[in-house]
Formats: C-alpha cells, sequence, structure tokens
C-alpha cells in the first residue's frame, strides 16, 4: 500500500531528520513505528501524508509516486486518513459535523449519506448518541475516537496514526486502542508511530526501529521485542521498559 525508497528529510541546512528512510507496508497489515524522542517518527507520517516535502528519494501509495511533483496532494490526502496526538477537533462544530466535513466537501458525499456514514462509524467506536455534541463536552479518550472516526469517514486506504494515545489519561487509554484492535481486525492498513510498547508488540505485523534518520531494524514484533538484531535497538528497548 505505503512504500518510502530512500527518503530523506532536512529541516534547514543542518539538521536531517530523515537521512535514507526504506519502508514497505502491505496491504492490511499493521507497522509500528518506534525509536527515541526526536528520531523521526512524526516526520515520516507527515511525508507520507505530504505535510513535508522530501527532499530525496520517492513515497509510493498504491504503486504511484505522491512525491513526483506533478502527483495531486489533495487526492493523496483523500486516500490516507490521519489521526494526530491532539485530537484538533474543531471546536465550534458538532461531533457529526466535525465527522462529515470532509466527505462533504472534498469528496462531494451528500449530506443524507455523509450523516449515514458517520452515525454508523460512532455507533461502532461506541459513541451512539453523541452525534449531536460538541467536542469540549467529551471525554479526551471520547474525542480521540472521533478523530479516529473522522479520519475513517472518508474510506481512506490507510490510516496514519502519530502517538495517538500519548496526550490521553491513562484509564482512558485502553479505549482508543482497543478501537485500533477492531480496525485491524477490519483488516485496515495502519502505520503508527507509538511508545506504548506493549501495544505495538500486541497489534503490529510489522515493527520498525528508527534510529539515525533509518529504519534501522525492521521485523515481526516477537523479533524486534525478543531478540533485537541490533545492539541500538537493544539499548534502546531496555531504557524504556
Ligand atoms: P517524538 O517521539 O517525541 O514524537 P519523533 O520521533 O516523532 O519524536 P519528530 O517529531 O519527527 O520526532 O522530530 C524529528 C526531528 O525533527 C527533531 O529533532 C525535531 O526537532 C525536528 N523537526 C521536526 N519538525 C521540524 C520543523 N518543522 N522544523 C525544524 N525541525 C523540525
Ligand atoms: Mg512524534
Amino acid at each position: 500500500v505505503l512504500r518510502l525508497e530512500g527518503v530523506r528529510k532536512t529541516f534547514g541546512r543542518d539538521t536531517v531528520v530523515l537521512r535514507d528512510v526504506n519502508l514497505d507496508v502491505a496491504p492490511h497489515t499493521v507497522t509500528a513505528l518506534i525509536g527515541a524522542s526526536g528520531s523521526g517518527k512524526s516526520t515520516l507520517l507527515r511525508c507520507a501524508n505530504l505535510l513535508e516535502e522530501i527532499d530525496d528519494g520517492a513515497i509510493f501509495l498504491d504503486g504511484e509516486d505522491i512525491t513526483d511533483p506533478r502527483a495531486d496532494a489533495d487526492t493523496v490526502r483523500r486516500r490516507i486518513g490521519v489521526v494526530f496526538q491532539a485530537y484538533n477537533l474543531f471546536p465550534h462544530m458538532t461531533v457529526l459535523d466535525n465527522i462529515t466535513l470532509a466527505p462533504r466537501r472534498v469528496h462531494g458525499t451528500s449530506r443524507s449519506q455523509a450523516q449515514a456514514h458517520a452515525l454508523e462509524l460512532l455507533d461502532r467506536l461506541g459513541l451512539a448518541g453523541k452525534a449531536s455534541a460538541y467536542p469540549d463536552r467529551l471525554s479526551g479518550g471520547q474525542q480521540q475516537r472521533v478523530a479516529i472516526a473522522r479520519a475513517l469517514a472518508v474510506r481512506p486506504r490507510l490510516l496514519l496514526l502519530d502517538e495517538i494515545t500519548a496526550a490521553l489519561d491513562p484509564e482512558l487509554v485502553g479505549e482508543v486502542l482497543n478501537v485500533v484492535r477492531d480496525l485491524k481486525g477490519d483488516g485496515m492498513t495502519m502505520v503508527l508511530a507509538t511508545h506504548e510498547m506493549g501495544f505495538a508488540r500486541e497489534v503490529a505485523d510489522q515493527v520498525c526501529f528508527l534510529d539515525g534518520g533509518v529504519v534501522l531494524e525492521r521485523g515481526s514484533p516477537e523479533q524486534i521485542f525478543g531478540d533485537p538484531r541490533e545492539e541500538r535497538t537493544r539499548r534502546f528497548l531496555r531504557r524504556i521498559v
């Protein structure tokens, strides 16, 4: 679904964040990006969604080079759903309007169709009855689930999740992770940046350790967490668990 080839991303003259990143995301799989703070996980996701321009290399979505200058960023973003750490819901809009905005504006879906789909998503994410609520009336976990519903509303090919539980109180983390488990069960292709190693181990098909601007090591959760090849991976995992 998604492939990064030799991706390089620098900020200014001296900050090389991604030096030479290669990554392959197969359909219906979950890829977890792990690595120290500042290792470039968020930057990688932002590049994949064309929020950042890369300096070298290429990114392919379903085989199409989306970093080609002729590629249309809007068309690409319609096929990728993104959820960030801070939920970024529009505070002056109801839950329903938050979710139906993109399908209606960007995809030209009719209001009634968009609303029917939104209600279906809310139901599935355990938020039935919250359609007319405003975001500030919801808990953090509920807001984050609305953000996921909003990302799903455009029926994306791929979901990018950046640290989606990092801003939540511990007791609310579980309900959001449950949603990710469910989506995996449905076969949604996802790439997630996370510091939750237990969750990465459970849900990921592939774990990528970012270090020094490259994917230093990639493998199954069993391999990466159980028997990492690289000393730096070992050291990282020792430090955080
Ligand atoms: P964390 O685990 O803390 O979320 P991360 O792995 O997501 O970290 P990034 O946010 O991708 O790391 O940042 C990687 C590096 O790029 C950092 O050194 C950061 O300071 C730098 N960086 C990110 N965005 C910009 C920007 N817009 N301008 C300059 N430097 C940036
Ligand atoms: Mg980050």
